[in-house]
């Protein structure tokens, strides 16, 4: 039988703020156990949540990236479960009002709807050690705030939900609210999926693929879960709701609890933390904030700047990129030049000698490379010349094209010269040119050329053969 794959996703994504949501510890990547923890996050008795304001402005910032509503009232509740990563028994989350709805993104194909995006607290980790048959708890990321992004079950295939993620991440990025680097879970991912017989109105059973974090296991995942459902539905037999974990090794997921033994979370509004009001003008500041996002960014580089689209894209996989693109163009506006040497030789000066996410040289210096190609001070090849230099020590493109002798000298003494010992030593040639014979002239110039050499342009050779041969 044929079948309809629906797919809704939950994002979960860790907010930049230096410090933790409910305390004043900082949060970071890595670092050593439990050095990070304070009597708030590790859930001391009589301590108390103190919200951080800028998490909750990162919240509202990510909501506007995803065009959701900013709800005037939202409210934290507590979900209760004891897991030995979550040392106070209960996580603060939002439930009965999150901080935002109704968003959605444009991924190409279609537009996914966006449900909700509400706060939370990130759990602590539990470092199994089977070996010594002990667990341990490393508390760090107790407290790092998080929101969570829930989608409509809009996508029907792994390359929707990946399309999606990717926007989702890139908006973040761009709007410096979370760095979204999978690789370090600062973004993770359930995806929901359910089939249902071709065209069929009523949802499926769906299953639950808790917490991936990468592409490819969101992609394998679905993949394996398409064939899984398949096979059952098939064979006649029901689909059970569930929560599966995905084994990376193999490539399967595995059923972690059915519905009948979902937690009952208790949820209840928290006693501690105030509910977060907003006002328009409040909404209104935080939103003037939020930097050029990357498809505002393509439109322009496309339409007003005359970019490949190509290039465009390729420019905006990151935001240091494009802001320096920008930077450079701001500075002397030859778009078109600008992004293919950007995407030409500079990426191929990162691919071949690697880059730390930081240039050398600054987009002014960028800029005036491009220019003193434009103003014939340098040729194409000694602007490669130049531009490698720069990529490995910085400096000034001008002091660089000095010193290295490739300043196009443009001697037009030496060409008036070299254009007389050529049209005298070549009467035949020229008396063909003056009656007409115009493809003679392309001889002539090579002749000159030769004996003027690099010290001038072809542009001024050409002009001053032109004028001598009249
Ligand atoms: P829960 O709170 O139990 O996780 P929700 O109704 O909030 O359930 O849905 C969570 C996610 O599951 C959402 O992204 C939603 O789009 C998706 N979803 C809901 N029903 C289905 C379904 N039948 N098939 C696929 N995804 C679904
Ligand atoms: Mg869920
Ligand atoms: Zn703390």
């Amino acid at each position: 039988m044929k079948y309809d794959v629906v797919i809704g996703l939950e994002i979960h994504a860790e907010l930049s703020s230096k410090s933790k949501v409910f305390c004043q510890c900082a949060q970071q990547f890595g670092g050593e156990q439990n050095t990070r923890c304070c009597p708030r996050c590790s859930a001391m008795p009589g301590t108390l949540p103190l919200l951080n304001r800028t998490a909750v402005e990162y919240a509202v910032i990510a909501g506007l990236c995803l065009n959701c509503d900013i709800n005037a009232f939202s409210a934290f509740d507590r979900k209760n479960y004891f897991y030995p990563d979550l040392p106070k028994a209960y996580q603060i989350s939002q439930f009965f009002y999150p901080i935002c709805t109704d968003g959605c993104v444009d991924i190409g194909s279609k537009t996914v709807r966006v449900n909700r995006i509400h706060i939370e607290e990130d759990a602590g980790k539990l470092i199994h050690d089977e070996y010594a048959g002990i667990s341990l708890a490393d508390y760090n990321r107790c407290g790092v705030p998080l929101i969570e992004i829930v989608t409509e079950p809009d996508m029907t295939c792994a390359d929707e939900a990946i399309a999606f993620v990717e926007a989702v991440a890139s908006r973040l990025r761009y709007a410096e609210v979370c760095d979204a680097k999978m690789e370090e879970g600062s973004i993770r991912c359930d995806v929901n999926i359910s089939l249902k017989p071709e065209g069929s109105d009523v949802l499926g059973t769906r299953a639950e693929i808790k917490n991936l974090n990468s592409l490819k296991s969101i992609s394998r995942a679905i993949e394996y879960e398409i064939k899984r459902q398949s096979d059952l539905l098939d064979r006649g037999e029901r689909i059970i709701q569930e929560t599966r974990r995905f084994n990376d090794n193999n490539g399967r997921t595995l059923s972690m609890r059915s519905k009948e033994e979902a937690h009952d979370y208790r949820y209840f509004p928290e006693p501690d933390i105030p509910a977060i009001m907003f006002d328009r003008t409040q909404i209104e500041s935080i939103a003037a904030k939020i930097p050029m996002l990357p498809e505002q960014r393509l439109k322009i580089y496309v339409e007003e700047y005359g970019v490949s689209e190509v290039e465009a894209k390729i420019i905006l996989t990151k935001k240091e990129y494009s802001d320096f693109f920008n930077a450079a163009v701001a500075e002397y506006p030859n778009y078109k030049s600008t992004s293919n040497l950007i995407v030409v030789e500079v990426f191929r000066l990162i691919n071949d000698n690697g880059c730390d996410g930081d240039f050398k040289f600054t987009p002014q210096s960028l800029a005036k490379l491009i220019k003193m190609l434009d103003e014939d001070i340098i040729t194409k090849a000694a602007q490669k010349t130049i531009l490698s230099v720069m990529f490995e020590r910085g400096g000034d493109p001008e002091t660089i094209a000095k010193d290295m002798g490739l300043v196009i000298v443009n001697d037009s003494e030496g060409v008036a010269n070299a254009i007389k010992e050529v049209i005298d030593a070549n009467p035949k040639a020229v008396g063909e040119y003056r009656s007409g014979q115009e493809k003679v002239f392309g001889f002539l110039m090579g002749q000159v050329a030769r004996k003027v050499g690099k010290s001038a342009t072809p542009a001024l050779v050409r002009e001053m053969l032109l004028k001598a041969l009249k």
